[in-house]
């Protein structure tokens, strides 16, 4: 049966909107659309895909080895750094005026220019640390 095929795409986007702002396992995604009746390598297909195209971005968690996904909401997600927590893999968004300053530093510094959109600090957040 291909019923679902048009649509599996759709779901993992959805699924990953709802949860933007946490790193997901292939795992959590599989467990959140259990009831979409999405096959395991659908998923992993349909990830790699995304990812491929930067909708979503793949982390690898330090401590865990644990590999995660996080959806890159917007426009606006590509013009700020953002902070993860490797612990609990929350994600916040630096304001925009901080992650310029920070990237105007590392210019003065060494001529490097920073990529802000691909750039995640990682650390341990309020709950966590
Ligand atoms: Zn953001
Ligand atoms: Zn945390």
């Amino acid at each position: 049966m291909q019923k679902y095929n048009t649509s599996q795409r759709e779901i993992l986007i959805s699924f990953f909107k709802e949860h933007a702002d946490e790193l997901l396992s292939v795992n959590d995604i599989a467990a959140g659309v259990s009831d979409k009746q999405i096959s395991k390598s659908a998923i992993y297909r349909n990830i790699a895909m995304l990812s491929d195209e930067g909708i979503i971005k793949h982390f690898v968690l330090e401590d865990s080895r644990k590999s995660c996904y996080r959806y890159i909401s917007n426009r606006e997600c590509k013009s700020h750094f953002h902070l993860t927590c490797k612990k609990c893999g929350k994600t916040m968004h630096m304001p925009k005026s901080t992650s310029e300053e920070i990237v105007n530093l590392i210019g003065e510094n060494s001529a490097f220019k920073t990529d802000i959109s691909q750039t995640v600090f990682f650390g341990l957040c309020e709950n966590c640390k």
